[in-house]
Order: structure tokens, then sequence, then C-alpha cells
């Protein structure tokens, strides 16, 4: 058996990061930004009020207090959007609202919580002093500013700022295009009747997903049978579509695993035996610049191969550089048992922290490799070296998915 870091080794060895491409802005979520923004525009855009209240000059303010307002006329109402008729005159004061420009002539704005309302006159309770609640233009972004930094992850607030700055599109490395097909003569699609023998294909569905939550773009190349020709072609097909194939089944040491065969048939395929459980069996191998995952069938070892093999992999093809799951220290909560047999195992497990900030983990369910309720409950991978299992209160590393 190869040990897990020699397996992974070899996959990343041969993933390469996708090249770059403009991208619409409204696409970019999750990409990596290859290039430097620089602001053409503030933001914001002009002075501006961050606050509903009235715009006076301070000077005018002086001295004023509940028991001794100072009154001024209302003499315009500026609504976000609109900008004032004219200048303000000293000894004036204007309506504003949250985001409307602020009128020449004005020095402060004074909120409304501060005022009182005297007919066409406004008492003013309060001494404001200058550039009171003014957003002055360029606060947040000034023109010819560097905001963002190739390599930078593009996350909501990025997606926002460039908005702000009317950008439409941007330069980051292209998202890969993750085809999916699931290979097995026993699996049925949808809903369709289950004749004996038959199960329903689960796996298409939990990797597509796994792509997808991963931030890649997943693409359904549909359920394989266990002929040589078919799974021939379907691969070729994936590697002409996608920039990687994901296949899930036919890599085990049965008489119809034919993805093995195929595979290795077609070129330089290392099919590995890893000492891991789940998810033993892997082959992997790159087609005409594609890098291809064949991973076992069994649910909870694709999801698990899926996990250690194919999400870093792509991940880092797209540029990210902390393409990897977090990794914890926790205690155990209950035994976990299990034999010892040269292999470092994988246990679905819940894993949450404590009252004290200490990281707790329980078994999430059944441990079956087909056992995909226990994946599916689970928020976290246990890794447990080669042994005899641990009992409550000892540390384990933890995976969190
Ligand atoms: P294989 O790796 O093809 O030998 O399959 C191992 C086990 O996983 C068998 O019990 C299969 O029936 C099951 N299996 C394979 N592919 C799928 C799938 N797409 N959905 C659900 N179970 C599957
Ligand atoms: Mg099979």
């Amino acid at each position: 058996m190869m040990a897990l870091e020699e397996a992974v080794a070899r996959v990343n060895r041969e993933l390469t990061v996708l090249p770059t491409a403009e991208v619409p802005v409204p696409q970019a979520l999750g990409m990596v930004l290859a290039e430097t923004v620089v602001a053409d525009e503030a933001i914001p855009p002009f002075a501006n009020t961050a606050m509903d209240g009235f715009a006076i000059r301070a000077a005018d303010s002086v001295g004023a207090s509940e028991q001794s307002p100072v009154t001024l006329p209302v003499v315009a109402t500026i609504p976000a959007g609109a900008v004032a008729p004219r200048a303000l005159e000293s000894g004036e004061a204007m309506r504003i609202m949250t985001g409307a420009p602020i009128p020449d002539g004005a020095d402060a704005i004074i909120m409304v919580e501060l005022t009182k309302p005297a007919g066409f006159d406004v008492n003013i309770l309060a001494e404001v002093a200058e550039k009171n609640h003014i957003r002055p233009a360029g606060d947040d972004v000034k023109i010819g500013e560097e905001i963002f930094h190739p390599g930078t992850v593009l996350g909501a607030g990025h997606l926002g700022v460039l908005a702000s700055l009317g950008r439409q599109s941007i330069r980051a490395y292209r998202r890969p295009r993750v085809g999916v097909m699931s290979t097995g003569d026993e699996l049925v699609e949808g809903a369709d009747e289950l004749r004996p023998g038959q199960i329903r294909d689960s796996n298409r569905i939990t990797l597509l997903s796994l792509v997808k939550e991963a931030g890649l773009e997943p693409v359904d190349l549909g359920l394989i049978r266990d002929n040589e020709q078919q799974i021939r072609a379907a691969l070729e097909r994936g590697v002409e579509s996608c920039d990687a194939v994901i296949t899930s089944g036919g890599v085990s040491m049965g008489d119809f695993d034919y993805v093995k065969a195929v595979l290795t048939q077609l070129g330089d395929f290392s099919w590995m035996q890893i000492a891991i459980k789940p998810a033993k069996p892997l082959v992997f191998g790159v087609l005409n610049a594609t890098p291809i995952f064949g991973l076992p069938g069994n649910p909870v070892s694709s999801m698990v191969s899926f996990e250690l093999f194919a999400r870093p992999g792509l991940r880092r093809m797209m540029g990210l550089l902390d393409a990897e799951r977090a990794q914890v220290d926790a205690i155990v909560d209950e035994p976990l048992p299990r034999n010892k047999d040269g292999k470092t195992h994988f246990l679905r497990v819940m894993a949450r922290v404590n009252d004290t900030g200490t990281w707790i983990v329980r078994s999430a369910g059944g441990q079956g490799s087909h056992q995909l309720t226990g994946m599916a409950s689970a928020n976290a991978l246990a890794i447990l070296p080669d042994g005899p299992g641990l009992e409550q209160g000892d540390t384990v590393r933890v995976m969190l998915l």
C-alpha cells in the first residue's frame, strides 16, 4: 500500500494552475484575482451625509442646546440622488437624507434626533463641529488607489467594491470545469423502478455538489455502464469539454472494474492502493492535459477520496493557495474503536466547540463505506492513525469539512 502523502504528492505533481480569463463580475465569486485593481473612480464619488438631518454651518449651532435652541429657516429638502437647488447661506438649514450630497456652503450635518421642527423652521438643539457626519469624497477609495492585488480570493464584499467602481469584468484564474460521471451496471437513474440487484446512482449528485461547494464548475457527464467502449467514449467526451474529470466506481479488484483498465490503457495513469480507509483505491493521471480522478464507487469512499485528493488539487488549479481544509486537535467524547490494519482511518464525526473552547468529537453514525447517512451528518473527519483506536478523553486530529 502507498502512503497517503505519496498519493497526494503524485496528484499534485501533475496539476497546474489554469490560465487567466476576463470574467464578468457577477460570475467571479470565489475566484482568484489575477490583476491589480486600480480605482478610476472615488468611493464615495462626492461628499455626502451619513445621517438623516439638516445641513448647516457649524458656526450657526454655537451655543445651541435643548434649553436655548437656535432656530434656522429650512430653505430646501435634499433627498438621496438629488442635489441642492442652490448654495446654503449663513443662518439657513437644508433638510437632507442619508447619502445625499452636501450642499455648497454647508460644513456640518446635525442629525434629525438633535433637532425639533418649528413650522417652516427647525430648532437646533445641540452644537455640532465642522465636518460632523460628512463623508468626504474618496473616504473609502481614492482615484488611483490600488485596492485589490493578484491572489485575492474574491468574496461578496470584493464584488460590491468592484460594482461600486462600475467594473463589469475582471481578470481572474479560470474556474475549472469539472466533469463527473458514475459508472456501474447496477445503477439506476432517478426514480425508475429498481429491478433485483439494482441500486440508485447517488455518487453523481454527491460529487457534482461537492464540486460546486468547492467553488468549481460542475458538469454532469452522466451514468455510464460497465462497458469498456462506453467508458472510453465518456472519458474522451469529458476530457474534450472539461478541465478535469471525476469518475466513480470501477477502480477496485472486481472483474468488471473497467475504469481502471481503460485509464491505464489510455495513458500514464497510476492505479494506487493507498493506506487509508475508506477510499483505498484511486486511479489518477492526465489525458490531453486534463487530470482524471478515478474515485472508488462506495458512496462514502468517493466523498472521502474527493476530500483528500480532488478537492485540494482542483482548488489549486484555480489559483487558490489556501486549498486545504482546516485541521484542529479535538478531544474524543466517546470511544472511537478501530482495528490495526496498516491504514489511517478517516472516521465520520460531529465536531463542536464546547463552552471552554475545546473541540469535541463524537461518531456521526455508521462507519461503513456504504453508510452515507453518517457522512451526510458529519461535519468533520477524525484522522485515526494505525492502532487500536481511541478512548474517551484521547486527542485526535480532525479535518473540518
Ligand atoms: P465499485 O467501486 O464499482 O466496485 O463499487 C463499489 C460499491 O459502490 C458497490 O456496492 C456499488 O454498487 C457502489 N456504487 C458504485 N457506484 C455508485 C453510485 N454511483 N452510487 C451509489 N453506489 C455506487
Ligand atoms: Mg462498479
